[in-house]
């Protein structure tokens, strides 16, 4: 299945995705975007490559995961 992953060595915390996508990102303790383990849905995949675009650091991707069962 797909899913959010962020680089947190790379994530600046701008909030851009996270005010962006609430319903798959929020923000850590550390102030960085951190995915809810969502998984990515096909109406939402368009929005969420944008979102990657533009991202100052690209921190942000989509990563197709495998389930172990
Ligand atoms: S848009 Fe990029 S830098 Fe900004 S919070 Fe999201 S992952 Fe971090």
């Amino acid at each position: 299945m797909e899913k959010i992953v962020i680089d947190k060595q790379k994530c600046i915390g701008c909030g851009f995705c996270v005010h962006s996508h609430p319903e798959y990102l929020v923000f850590d303790e550390m102030g960085q975007a951190d995915p809810v383990g969502k998984e990515v849905e096909s109406k939402d995949k368009n929005d969420l490559l944008e979102t990657i675009e533009h991202c100052p650091t690209e921190a942000i991707r989509i990563e197709d995961i495998k389930e172990d069962n």
